[in-house]
Parts: structure tokens; sequence; C-alpha cells
């Protein structure tokens, strides 16, 4: 069974290709890459600014198309889908946090995290149990019926943690969470964090600029000649 998990990552990039093209000049950031992110693992993607690290991380979590190559996720090849099809992944399967929180400015924390439930289906109350469940694991329970303008960036950030795991995603793609905060508030969001994704067993694949988190996880990668190799 084990043999069998290692050869069957939950999220797989197999000779990944993304150029972007700017007044006719092609800027390579993503070449023939692969990568393999193993059930339960946490791995931390670091490189400098500029390096691709958000490419990379949208082209896993289907918010951006390869040039060329596939994105496999729990087995299930997506270059091929339909636009609605990666949708209904990236809404189901793939969470992701922003350096930024992104949450919606007139809802609470707790509809913030109710939201995603509720469009894939679950009625208000069930949402809303699972919502200050998740808010309370995150510590900002008592938060939960603010919005995010009254919340400080540790406490938005929480929320948005949560409001990425409300689905019970797959993956967990977090682009820099901690990028905005100062050193002390980053260390206790990622706590959080790191707690959320070992206790539920999630697989995440994190960017941070932070050498102290990234050495607390399980591997770490970088991005060189367009290519994900491991540090
Ligand atoms: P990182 O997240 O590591 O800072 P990005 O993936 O955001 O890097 O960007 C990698 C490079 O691609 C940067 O030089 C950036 O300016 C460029 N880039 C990113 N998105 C676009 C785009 N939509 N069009 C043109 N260039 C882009
Ligand atoms: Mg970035």
């Amino acid at each position: 069974m084990a043999n069998k998990q290692l050869r069957n990552p939950i999220l797989k990039l197999t000779g990944v290709d993304r150029a972007y093209h700017e007044a006719g000049r092609e800027l390579v950031i993503l070449k023939d890459a692969d990568f393999s992110l193993q059930r339960g693992e946490m791995v931390a993607l670091v490189a400098p600014s500029g390096a691709g690290k958000s490419t990379l991380l949208h082209t896993a979590g289907l918010l951006e198309h390869p040039d060329k190559g596939d994105v496999i996720l729990d087995g299930r090849s997506c270059s091929a889908l339909s636009d609605d099809e990666r949708t209904a992944i990236r809404r189901n399967d793939v969470g992701f946090v922003y350096q930024f929180h992104h949450l919606l400015p007139e809802f609470s924390a707790l509809e913030n995290v109710m939201i995603p439930q509720m469009v894939r289906g679950l009625s208000p109350a069930a949402a809303a149990e699972r919502a200050q469940q998740l808010l309370d694991y995150m510590k900002v329970g008592p938060r939960a019926s603010h919005r995010p303008s009254e919340l400080s960036g540790g406490e938005q950030q929480r929320v948005a943690i949560a409001r990425a795991v409300a689905n019970a995603p797959l993956v967990l793609l977090a682009d820099e969470p901690t990028g905005n905060l100062d050193p002390q508030t980053a260390g206790y969001v990622f706590d959080a964090l790191e707690a959320l994704v070992r206790q539920s067993g999630l697989s995440a694949l994190i960017a941070t600029h932070n050498h102290e988190l990234a050495a607390r996880m399980d591997r770490r990668v970088t991005l060189k000649d367009g290519k994900v190799v491991d540090i």
C-alpha cells in the first residue's frame, strides 16, 4: 500500500512548459518541468521574486493552462478537461491561499468560509458549523462575526486558510501566505497552517521566502532553468 501511494502522488506535473509573451519577446518560466507532491507531504517552494513561483502554483491549481505538459491530480489528467470540469476540480479539490487574503469584504469571516461550501451544495447550517470549527482550529473563532477590514493581517490570513480548506481539498497551494506579515505573526499563522495540514493529512505546496518556515516542511524545492529541483 505504501509503495502504491509513493507511485501515485496526489499532484503531479509532467513536462510542463509555460512562457509569457510580451512586446514580441518570450519569457520562459517553466521548461519541461516535472514535480510530484506525495500524499500528506508538505513542500516548500523557495525561489527569488520573479522566478516563477506563482506561475507554478497557478498551473498546479488549474488557474492557468500550461503551454505544454499535464497536471495530474489524484491520478486524473487535467490537460484535456473542459473549462467547466477544471472549474469543478478547482472548487472541490484545490485549496488556494494568496499572499493577500482576497476575502470578500462585505461578508463576515464565518460567511467567507461558508460560501465555498454552499456553492458546493451544503446547507447554510452545515456550512456554518464546519466554518466555525475551522475558524476555531485556526484560533480566530471569536472573530467569526467580523468583516475582513475589522481583522488584523494575521487574522485575515487565518480566515483565508480556513476558507481554502473548507471543502476538504486534495491539495493546498499557498503563494507566500505569510509574506505580508511581520515575522512573529508569520510564525503564528504558519503554526496554525502546519497543524491543520498535519492533522487533516492534507498535501501542501507552499511558496515562501522565509527560510525558517521552509526548514519546517518535509522537503524544499526551487526553480532552476525552468525546472523544479530539490534543494
Ligand atoms: P514569482 O511568483 O516567483 O515572483 P511569477 O510566477 O509571478 O514569479 O512571475 C515569473 C515571471 O513571469 C516574472 O518575471 C513576471 O514578471 C512574469 N510574468 C508573470 N505573469 C505574467 C503575465 N501574465 N504576463 C507577462 N509576464 C508575466
Ligand atoms: Mg509570486
